[in-house]
């Protein structure tokens, strides 16, 4: 792909073609650049589970003697085996989503009704950790919009148990909702550990996590925010987020309250 044609003298309709040509190929470029990004860092998180999973065997094999030695490496094989589902249950759910096998769902729906509902399943995440959540009042106002329920509601679940993941014990995470002419605007807010500046660009990235060594064994895929943004983005919709660290983040969801527009595949 690196070959270009020569761009001619201007005013030449040929000159025209040649650089729309070369455009196209840049963007081909790019996006054989990203499948294969994709596919390496793809690989790379499986890999890791794996070889963990190999060695441990590998050693019970050898040295483990009592009932009680090979319950513990069935116990830490399980968690590998979890954390390989995990990672592929996310990377089906984007590629679904993209590679447009399963279309957005559009319908009528209430977005205060969905919150409403989440904040219920959020309090079982937020109970253990002595976390406040907390559903602002606005949020009871009925709120409707044209979107896909079930893709929504993954959005602001992996929005709200990041927040819950990344507060400190005893903290706070508030869920709100305005409108303003076009768009129902979603906040999750949280006073958890932050971004620090120089990651916030690349959060939404897959498989991005600004701690990988912490976060290994938290349970997550680092792709919850690539599923967000791309869910988001199928909406018309856009994501936003500041943080400071050590004082909390907060994300912002904006979605068209007439849905994606009829440039989106509805199923
Ligand atoms: P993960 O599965 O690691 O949570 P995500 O894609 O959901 O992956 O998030 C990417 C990274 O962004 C996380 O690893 C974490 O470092 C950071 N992050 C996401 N949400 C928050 C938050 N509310 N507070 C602080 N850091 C966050």
């Amino acid at each position: 792909l690196s070959h270009r044609l020569p761009v001619r003298s201007s005013g030449d309709e040929l000159a025209l073609l040649s650089t729309s040509f070369n455009s196209m190929l840049e963007r081909l470029e790019e996006s054989f650049r990203k499948i294969k990004q994709f596919s390496g860092d793809a690989s790379h998180e499986l890999r890791t589970p794996l070889t963990i999973l190999r060695g441990e065997t590998e050693v019970a094999l050898r040295w483990a003697k009592t009932p009680e030695d090979f319950r513990k490496v069935l116990k830490s094989g399980m968690e590998e085996i979890d954390r390989m589902s995990r990672i592929i249950e996310d990377l089906l759910l984007l590629a679904k989503s993209e590679g447009g096998e399963k279309p957005l769902a559009i319908r009528e729906m209430s977005l205060s009704d969905l919150l409403q509902e989440l904040y219920l399943q959020g309090r079982s995440l937020a109970q253990p950790k002595s976390i406040d959540l907390v559903l602002h009042p606005n949020v009871t106002e009925e709120i409707r919009i044209l979107g896909d329920k079930m893709r929504l509601r993954q959005v602001f679940l992996n929005l709200i148990a990041n927040a819950v993941n990344y507060t400190p014990d005893g903290g706070r995470v508030e869920i709100a909702l305005s409108v303003n002419d076009d768009d129902a605007i979603v906040t999750v807010s949280d006073t958890g550990i932050g971004i620090p500046a120089e990651h916030l660009p690349h959060i939404f990235d897959r498989f991005y996590r600004v701690d990988r060594a912490r976060n290994r064994d938290d349970g997550g895929t680092g792709l919850g925010l690539a599923i967000v943004d791309s869910f988001v983005k199928a909406h018309g919709g856009q994501v936003e987020v500041t943080s400071e660290p050590g004082e909390g983040s907060v994300f912002t969801v904006f979605l068209p309250r007439k849905g994606p527009g009829p440039d989106a595949t509805t199923a």
